[in-house]
């Protein structure tokens, strides 16, 4: 499965909550101002996260960075 690092840029959050809607076991809006990637177990890893990323996964991560209002959503993928 190839690595995906996905990024959230926290001054461009406005906590929108459409990536929560996508994939609400990696995108979770927690205490901060912005939103939270979080692993299967629900420990977050804040605003950078790299992880082997099922090909459904990397569809649904796809489908956040475009539903981002503001593109404060990065992915980069390695194999
Ligand atoms: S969709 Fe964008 S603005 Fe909304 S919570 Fe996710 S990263 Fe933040």
């Amino acid at each position: 499965m190839p690595k995906v690092t996905v990024q959230i840029d926290p001054s461009a959050c406005i906590l929108a909550a459409n990536c929560v809607g996508i994939e609400p076991k990696l995108f979770q809006i927690g205490q901060e101002s912005h939103v939270e990637l979080t692993d299967a177990s629900g420990v977050s890893h804040g605003t950078e996260y790299t992880f082997e990323a099922s090909d459904k996964e990397l569809e649904m991560i796809e489908e956040a960075v475009d539903s981002c209002p503001t593109r404060a959503i990065g992915m980069q993928t390695a194999s």
